[in-house]
């Protein structure tokens, strides 16, 4: 694979990043996941890729298959393939590990992601996560501290020896060693979740508010009802939890603009920080943007100069969607061997032959719109007056009154008056 990158990488524009270090220098990045083959079709993929790529790491082009068989993601042979790769991980410059958290905990020898401790990343209980108080970091005044290979490893040994209490979280050493250590949280799967369970508290605030007894589909709601969301009977309590999803919902796709880069700046790092994940009741993807997210975007940039965006599964996702698409013309006896084989053919020997893109092609989604930049829109993306600093919505007293919340970390007499 070095070989391959050192040819093709005199034919492109975008050189090779040898981030300071000696040309040759690879830095790699490996993970798992179940591929979907079918209906009744297990199956598995492990892919690596290289960060020396830069942006083109986001590509499904520039993620290579380096073990696939027919078999779930956490069978015997896989843990045992795991092991294997340990050893080879410590002789190349391994960086990342992009895997969801469910794979991580299986990776880290975790119990399958166990209800009360959801991160593999920190010592956090689902029971406490809504202490708005708390701090992740290294120090002891921090409420939450990452989850160590040392602690790993002397629970483990502890659980062997059957001398800790039952419910233990770490029930073997990591499969894949001390790498565990370079696991971070991974954008594609945060994000997703995180907008999920947005719509879903937007949704059921939608259909508190309505009457869809004798609806049978969503065309035969009243138009003066929870879809149009504010009505006439609308009380301030209404008003201040539309206020609370609108700055949920803002500051959400703030962060996840952030955390979704590969190329940040130093500055944007630290605004990161700040953003800190609000809902109305904190979740695991919640507590996970709001506290572990800031810190490992800033080791990843320490590390690498790059966003938490290189860690993501977004073209791991797509390369199974190709996968599955190979594999549709295959026999199901010999389908990796000739997965392989189009693979080689199409993403090296093709590309090492002449037939690879000179330049990156950049992707024009972005995830806060150009004109909310303007002076004529609010960062909201709602119009305002050019010479008002924000919409009549975002500049409203219980926008403030939210806002107040967040930067106090509690709630304040404002909306407890509200409320009552
Ligand atoms: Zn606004």
């Amino acid at each position: 694979m070095a070989k391959f990158y050192l040819t093709v990488n005199k034919q492109r524009k975008d050189k090779l990043d040898w981030f300071g270090e000696r040309e040759g220098t690879f830095k790699v990045a490996i993970g798992g996941d179940g591929a979907r083959f079918g209906k009744d079709d297990q199956a598995l993929a492990w892919l690596v890729s290289f960060l020396n790529c830069g942006k083109r790491v986001c590509s499904s082009g520039e993620n290579f298959l380096l073990f696939g068989a027919n078999c779930s993601e956490d069978c015997e042979p896989v843990s045992r393939y795991v092991t294997m790769l340990e050893e080879v991980v410590l002789s190349f410059k391994f960086e990342l590990l992009p895997n969801d958290m469910k794979y991580l905990a299986f990776l880290a020898g975790e119990l399958s992601i166990s209800a009360s401790y959801f991160s593999p990343f920190a010592d956090v209980k689902k029971d406490d996560i809504n202490s708005v108080q708390g701090t992740f970091g290294q120090l002891s005044q921090n409420k939450w501290h990452p989850w160590k290979y040392s602690d790993r490893i002397r629970v483990a040994a502890a659980v062997e020896k059957k001398k800790v209490e039952q419910k233990s979280r770490q029930e073997f050493p990591p499969l894949v060693g001390d790498f565990i250590e370079k696991a971070k949280a991974e954008p594609l799967h945060l994000k997703n979740n995180a907008w999920q369970q947005w719509n879903s508290f937007v949704l059921k605030y939608a259909l508190s508010r309505t009457d869809v007894r004798n609806c049978d589909t969503v065309f035969e709601v009243l138009t003066n009802s929870c879809f149009g969301v504010t009505m006439d009977d609308d009380q301030q309590s209404h008003t201040f939890k539309l206020h609370v999803f609108a700055y949920t919902g803002i500051n959400l796709r703030d962060a996840v603009s952030l955390f979704s880069r590969v190329t940040i700046s130093s500055e944007q790092i630290q605004t990161s920080v700040k953003v800190t994940a609000f809902f109305l009741s904190a979740t695991p993807t919640s507590w996970t943007i709001g506290h572990i997210v800031p810190a490992h975007a800033r080791q990843i940039h320490q590390s690498l100069g790059m966003g938490l965006g290189v860690n993501t599964m977004e073209e791991r996702e797509a390369k199974h969607i190709a996968l599955a698409k190979f594999t549709r013309n295959t026999q199901f006896s010999n389908r990796w061997l000739q997965v392989f084989r189009h693979e080689y053919v199409s993403l090296v020997w093709l590309r090492e032959n002449g037939c690879d893109e000179i330049v990156h092609k950049e992707t024009s989604g972005v995830y806060i719109p150009k004109r909310c930049y303007s002076d004529q829109f609010c960062h909201c993306g709602q119009p305002k007056q050019a010479h008002d600093e924000k919409c009549t919505f975002c500049s409203a007293q219980l926008q403030r009154v939210v806002s107040e919340c967040v930067i106090q970390r509690k709630i304040t007499n404002d909306p407890k008056a509200v409320y009552n």
